[in-house]
C-alpha cells in the first residue's frame, strides 16, 4: 500500500516515490538548545516521530537525522546573558531535551547531530557557493545572492518582485521582506570567541547553512523527507533549498512536510504573552507526557491545534480508559486483519491519526472480538501511536459485590419479562454503585467502572 503524504512543494498529497527501494531518508530541523523547548515545538517532534514510525510500520528502513542548534544568534546571546560558555549552555539544554524526548517516548533518531560537529562541512558549503558565484562576499560576511538561485522562494510561494535589493545578517525576518542571506557572518566583537577559521575569513555559520550541510552530509545530495513546523517554511526550509541546491544542482528534498501551529487558549504562544507551557508544567499540573502525545494523536497533524489544560485532561482520561482496558485482557491474541487493514488505511493516507486513534475505540466496543485478539490488534497499532501500550501492568478486576450481582440477577429477570423501564432502571442502580453491565456474547459481564 503506497504512504500517501501532503508536499508543501507542490501543496498536493501525492504517493510517496523512495529514492532507494524500501528505504527513506529523512531530515527533521531539531531544537535549538538555548532553553528547553515548549509543548509546540514537541507538538512537531512528535509529528517527526509518527512520520518515522509510519514509515516503519510500512516495512521502510529509515534514516532519521535531527540536528541540535548549538550555535546560532539566539545560543550566543543567551550564552552571554548567563555568563557561561556556548558549549556548557548548549550542552545543559540538550540533555534536559533527550531526557523529554524519552518521557513523551519519542524515538530517538538514529543520527542525533549537533552543527558545531559539522562546520567542516558548513566551511566546503560555502566554499562552493562561491565558486559557484551564489554567494559573495560583503563587510560582516559571506551572503546568498537569491537572484542567482533558480525558483527562489517556490516553496513559500514568494513572489519576489526586485530579489536583489538588500541583505540580511540576521537569521530569522519576515516573508514580507526576502533578502540576500548570511552563510557565513565574520568574526564579531558581539560574537566573542564563538568562530571558526575558514579560507574566506573567520568566523561562524549562519542558521540556515548548518542545517544544509549536516542534511547533506548525512543523508547525500538528495533526500526523501524534510520537515519542520509551518513557521520554518520561510525563510529556513526556503533558504536551505536555495543553498543545497545552487551548490549541488541537485534536487535538495523530495518531499516537504510541515506541522501545523499549536496555539494556547486560542493565542500564539509567545514568551511576550507569558502563555509559554512548558512540558514540566504540565507535569506540575498532574498531566503527563504521554496523554499529551495521546491528545496530539487525536488531531491532524497539519491543523492548528489550540491547548487548553482541559482538553489534555479529557486525553488524559480516555488514555487511562484504554489503558485499564488493555491490562485487563489477556495475552495470546492474534491481530485481527479487517482492523489492521483499516489501520493501514488511515495511517497511509497523510497520517491520519485521529481516525485511526476513533478506530481504536471502535474496536474496544466490538463485541464480536475476543479480548485477546483485541489485545494484539492494539499493541501493533501502538507501534506507530507510540503510548507505550506494551508496558500497561495486568489490571485486577474489582470484586463484584453480592448486592450489586443480585441487582444484576434481578435485570436479567426483568429482560426476559421484556419489563424494560424496570431493566433499565436497575442497570441505572448497577452504574451508580460503580459497575457496568456489558452485554457480550458469553452473556452480560459486571465490572468496575472508570
Ligand atoms: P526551534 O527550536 O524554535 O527551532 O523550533 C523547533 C521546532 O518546533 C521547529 O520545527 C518549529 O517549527 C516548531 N515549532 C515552534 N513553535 C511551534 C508551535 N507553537 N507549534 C508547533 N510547532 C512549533
Ligand atoms: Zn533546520
Amino acid at each position: 500500500m503506497d504512504i500517501h503524504i501532503f508536499n508543501t512543494l507542490t501543496r498536493q498529497k501525492e504517493a510517496f516515490k523512495p529514492l532507494k527501494a524500501g528505504e527513506m531518508s529523512m531530515y527533521q530541523c531539531g531544537p535549538t538548545v538555548y532553553d528547553t523547548p515548549h509543548i509546540g515545538n514537541y507538538r512537531t517532534f512528535v509529528m517527526d516521530d509518527v512520520v518515522r514510525r509510519v514509515f516503519e510500520y510500512n516495512a521502510y528502513r529509515v534514516t532519521q537525522v535531527m540536528n541540535a542548534t548549538d550555535v546560532d544568534d539566539k545560543t550566543i546571546k543567551r550564552s552571554k546573558q548567563e555568563g557561561v560558555t556556548l558549549q556548557a549552555l548548549t550542552r545543559k539544554y540538550e540533555q534536559m531535551f533527550l531526557e523529554e524526548l524519552e518521557s513523551l517516548n519519542i524515538l530517538l533518531p538514529h543520527h542525533f547531530i549537533r552543527a558545531t560537529d559539522y562546520i567542516q562541512a558548513m566551511i566546503d558549503l560555502v566554499s562552493a557557493l562561491l565558486e559557484k558565484g551564489a554567494a559573495y562576499a560583503a563587510e560582516d560576511g559571506i551572503y546568498l545572492s537569491i537572484s542567482k538561485v533558480k525558483d527562489y522562494g517556490a516553496l513559500a510561494h514568494l513572489n519576489i518582485k526586485d530579489p536583489s535589493k538588500e541583505r540580511v545578517a540576521n537569521d530569522e525576518y519576515d516573508k514580507e521582506d526576502p533578502r540576500d542571506f548570511a552563510v557565513w557572518k565574520f568574526r564579531s566583537a558581539e560574537d566573542g570567541d564563538v568562530s571558526w577559521d575558514a579560507p574566506f575569513g573567520a568566523g561562524r555559520p549562519g542558521w540556515h547553512i548548518e542545517c544544509s550541510a549536516m542534511a547533506m552530509s548525512v543523508l547525500g545530495t538528495t533526500l526523501d523527507i524534510h520537515t519542520g513546523g509551518t513557521d520554518l517554511i520561510f525563510p529556513h526550509h526556503t533558504n536551505e533549498i536555495a543553498q543545497s541546491e545552487a551548490a549541488t544542482g541537485k534536487q535538495f528534498v523530495r518531499y516537504w512536510i510541515h506541522g501545523g501551529f499549536m496555539n494556547v487558549s486560542d493565542e500564539k504562544m509567545a514568551k511576550s504573552k507569558g502563555n509559554f507551557i512548558k512540558l514540566g508544567d504540565m507535569i506540575e499540573e498532574s498531566v503527563s507526557p504521554l496523554a499529551y502525545r495521546y491528545w496530539l494523536l487525536t488531531s491532524h497533524y497539519r491543523s492548528q491545534v489550540n491547548f487548553t489544560y482541559e482538553a489534555v485532561r479529557s486525553a488524559q482520561n480516555a488514555l487511562i480508559r484504554l489503558m485499564k482496558e488493555i491490562g485487563r485482557y489477556p495475552a495470546g491474541g492474534a491481530v485481527i486483519s479487517a482492523y489492521k487493514e483499516r489501520f493501514n488505511a488511515y495511517i497511509n493516507d497523510d497520517l491520519n491519526t485521529p481516525q485511526a486513534i476513533a478506530l481504536v475505540w471502535e474496536l474496544l466496543k466490538d463485541a464480536a472480538q475476543s479480548d485477546a485478539d483485541k489485545k494484539a490488534t492494539l499493541l501493533d497499532f501502538d507501534a506507530v501511536f507510540g503510548l507505550k501500550l506494551a508496558s500497561v501492568p495486568p489490571f485486577e478486576e474489582e470484586p463484584v459485590p453480592p448486592e450489586v450481582q443480585a441487582l444484576a440477577d434481578a435485570r436479567e429477570e426483568a429482560r426476559k419479562a421484556k419489563d424494560w423501564t424496570q431493566a433499565d432502571a436497575l442497570r441505572k442502580e448497577i452504574e451508580e454503585r460503580g459497575f457496568e453491565l456489558n452485554d457480550t456474547p458469553d452473556g452480560v459481564k459486571i465490572r468496575g467502572r472508570f
